[in-house]
């Protein structure tokens, strides 16, 4: 996104545009976090913004202001077909790739005939949008949203429900402030959230705890289902269908699990496999230290991708099928996940 493009963005901004803001399907705090605040600052701006996710997400992120007026294609999709027809300009936030919003979702946005922007922090965009703000060195696309209110000029629009939103985002993205994405801008963008009337101690508790005591046991399962391939410094978790019924699994419950795995002592990569009767699928994360890429490693073994220390990805097979199939790759990655990570 270079000046010329800010200029024309400027220009078109200039008189009042129906919107609708997109995230990736199963939208984190990063992408509802970016959308939320891009809906805000653009209804302050006398636009008609609407953001449409393809799906619902998870309760720890309804709190947030305006989660109650967005949108779900699947569950709403009437009146989300409506808003995109309406729409002159369409945001896509937090990915990189159209298939990335679902089958259904994707159809409608390859019919749209309007204009296109992308603000994402993944690797290796699509070629769809008319503008692009793509930088992967970035933790978050919430803080890619604010640089791109910083380029046009409007950080000061930014008010206590934009700066929670966006302070949302680069919390869930960075692991509270803690991956190495997280540099001193990041800290200092925070900074100016919370002056601007961002509440960081009661952001983190509606996200962090807000736990149901079914979602800790679940916990407890799938931390006494983790494995440890110590030579190969790898931990994995698996959770079958029946581990989720067991404990009454809603949307969100799975999320962040995989980090235990890598935060066992000597582990640089971790992975969790979760099965999903339904979509005939298992759903994989993958979290790495150091070098090892485990967005090239879900790219090109498990059909998904991401970031360099975290990505996804799924397979069709079984889940002691897929467990087998990452048991018989992982070896061929020997040298690199030994010298990933310098203690
Ligand atoms: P998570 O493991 O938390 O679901 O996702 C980690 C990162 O990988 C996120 O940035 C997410 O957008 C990306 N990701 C997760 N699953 C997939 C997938 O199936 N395909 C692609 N391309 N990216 C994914
Ligand atoms: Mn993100």
């Amino acid at each position: 996104m270079n000046r010329s493009d800010i200029k024309e963005i400027k220009e078109l901004f200039s008189t009042s545009q129906n919107v609708v803001i997109v995230p990736h399907k199963n939208p984190d705090g990063d992408a509802i976090g970016a959308c939320l605040a891009m809906y805000h600052y653009l209804n302050k701006k006398g636009h008609n913004a609407t953001v449409v996710s393809p799906n619902d997400y998870p309760n720890f992120l309804k709190w947030l202001p305006g989660s109650e007026d967005s949108l779900k294609f699947d569950m709403q999709n009437r009146q989300s077909k409506r808003a995109i027809e309406k729409a002159s300009i369409i945001f896509l936030l937090d990915f990189n790739a159209l298939n990335r919003v679902g089958d259904d979702m994707e159809n409608t946005l390859k019919e749209f005939t309007g204009i296109f922007m992308m603000i994402d922090h993944h690797q290796q965009p699509e070629d769809i949008a008319k503008y692009l703000f793509s930088d992967t060195s970035i933790c978050s696309t919430c803080q890619m949203v604010y640089h791109f209110l910083e380029k046009l000029k409007d950080v000061e629009v930014i008010d206590a429900v934009i700066a929670t939103c966006i302070y949302t985002g680069i919390m869930t993205d960075t692991g509270s402030f803690r991956f190495p994405s997280t540099t001193s801008t990041t800290h200092r963008i925070i900074a100016d959230l919370i002056d601007k009337g961002a509440d960081n101690a009661k952001i983190y508790n509606n996200v962090y705890d807000t736990n149901s005591y079914a979602r800790l046991q679940l916990l407890g399962r799938a931390l006494s289902n983790l494995i440890v391939v110590d030579k190969l410094k790898t931990a994995y978790i698996t959770l079958s269908q029946q581990d989720l019924d067991e404990f009454d699994f809603q949307k969100g419950d799975t999320e962040g699990i995989v980090n235990y795995g890598l935060s066992v002592e000597n582990i640089i990569f971790a992975a969790i496999f979760i099965e999903d009767i339904e979509q005939k699928i298992i759903k994989i994360s993958f979290r790495s230290k150091g070098s090892f890429s485990v967005n090239k490693f879900a790219r090109k073994h498990f059909n998904g991708g991401g970031h360099d220390n975290a990505a996804g990805g799924k397979s069709e097979l079984s889940l002691e099928d897929t467990i087998t199939k990452f048991l018989n790759i992982i070896p061929k990655f020997k040298n690199e996940l030994l010298t990933s990570y310098e203690e």
